[in-house]
């Protein structure tokens, strides 16, 4: 697509695009196949940056913008959106977490780790109980001295089984259900820590997701987030970041079921012509591009405001709907354009159309972007509009 990029934000676009096509590509058939999480492709993320992108220089990062960032998941993604589950999670949820709402403390021990790779990240919110509603979370964190105790169960934790910095939230006032919620680090290594339930996935194969079990879980005091009651407004300001990272995902699925569908039929002929020739596949090709490239724009959008310090929690909700959808789609038609290899592990396709699947389900499902825009959209017409 044509967009006036910086010369650094190319540069990030074509370092991304080399690092995906050459290291990425060599594994990811396998290891999607097999269910294989790569701590070497992290390594080699962190050693490019990829892991900090948006932590300063002075924590070890290379100090970038969220734009830089989708630039780079989208081009990871486009090759293996398993790894660009936990890129996203580490940079937009956690790194990102700690650098707005952690102490000086908090920053010192984490940030340099988290953004050469050497420490991993994972964002606890999802609870049996509490998935869309987040405010209905029971794991209780009460202060004992200077630990907090930790007690519940968090479940399809991304890289929960991987990290060594997870971000979870608990519930510290039972009274008090929105307000009630803070968010603490936790290492794995804490006493009353440890790691449930496997979960076997139709898609994103080569990232876990697991259960979380705290069990009179103590946690330094030091560790809390932000203040004591603010867990319900951290854990929903860094979505708003990670949905751009979903949006970003979406886009490099859509791209890549795009990619093969063109090279696909300008090769395959039937009825004596390449299938391409034919206007209802033009069809298909000329709806998946225009999708994409309008997903792409809101995902600009979204990052660009972030990067300006902005409010963009309709903008993150409209780009993540919007792409995740077209992910879907595209890989749908695409899907549809190879007939029948298409449907077998031979092709690409086959994986894009399962990987795409849980974009419109992860950091808010899709009906439940539908009701954040249109909060949204009616407070900007209250607004404008005499009572
Ligand atoms: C691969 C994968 C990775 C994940 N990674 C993480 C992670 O790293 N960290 C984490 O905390 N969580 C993670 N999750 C959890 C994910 O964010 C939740 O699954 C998601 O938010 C939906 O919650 P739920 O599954 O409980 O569904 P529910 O909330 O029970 O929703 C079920 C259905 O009801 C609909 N619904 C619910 N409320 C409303 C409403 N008010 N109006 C209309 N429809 C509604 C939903 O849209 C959905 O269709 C992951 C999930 C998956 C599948």
């Amino acid at each position: 697509m044509r967009y006036p990029l910086t010369e650094e934000e190319r540069m990030i676009q074509s370092t991304s695009r080399e690092f995906a096509r050459k290291d990425l590509a060599a594994v990811a058939v396998e290891n999607n196949e097999q269910g294989v999480y790569s701590e070497e492709i992290y390594k080699k993320l962190g050693e490019l940056g990829f892991m900090g992108m948006t932590v300063p220089e002075k924590y070890g990062g290379v100090g970038l913008s969220n734009f830089c960032l989708i630039l780079a998941l989208e081009e990871i993604s486009k090759v293996c959106a398993s790894t660009a589950v936990a890129m996203s999670v580490h940079n937009s949820l956690v790194n990102w977490a700690i650098l707005e709402y952690g102490s000086d403390f908090l920053k010192d021990r984490y940030l340099p780790g988290l953004a050469s790779a050497e420490m991993i990240g994972a964002y606890a919110l999802t609870e049996p109980a509490a998935g869309s509603d987040v405010s209905a979370l029971r794991l209780t964190a009460e202060r004992k001295g200077d630990e907090y105790v930790l007690n519940g169960t968090k479940i399809f934790i991304s890289t929960g089984d991987k990290a060594q910095v997870i971000a979870v939230f608990g519930r510290t006032d039972q009274e008090n259900r929105n307000r009630g919620i803070s968010a603490f680090i936790v290492e794995p290594d804490y006493p009353g820590f440890s790691v449930g339930k496997i979960e076997h996935k139709m898609g994103l194969r080569a990232s876990t997701t697991v259960e979380l079990v705290f069990e009179d879980c103590r946690v330094p005091a030091s560790n809390l987030l932000g203040e004591e009651g603010m867990g319900m407004q951290i854990a929903l300001a860094v979505l708003d970041g990670g949905r751009v990272g979903i949006a970003a995902q979406s886009v490099g699925i859509a791209q890549a079921a795009l990619d093969e569908a063109v090279t696909f039929a300008r090769e395959r002929k039937q009825f004596g012509k390449r299938i391409i020739d034919f206007q209802a596949i033009k069809l298909k090709i000329s709806e998946i591009a225009m999708a994409i490239e309008a997903s792409r724009l809101l995902m600009y959008r979204a990052a660009k405001l972030k990067d300006a310090g902005e409010n963009m929690t309709k903008e993150a909700a409209m780009a993540k709907l919007f792409a995740s959808r077209t992910a879907n789609q595209a890989s749908y038609d695409s899907m549809q354009i190879h007939g029948g290899v298409g449907y077998t592990t031979e092709f690409k396709v086959e994986r894009l159309f399962r990987d795409a699947r849980a974009m419109e389900i992860y950091e808010g499902t899709s009906e439940i972007q539908h009701l954040v825009i249109s909060k949204k959209v009616v407070e900007e017409y209250e607004r404008m509009l005499p009572e």
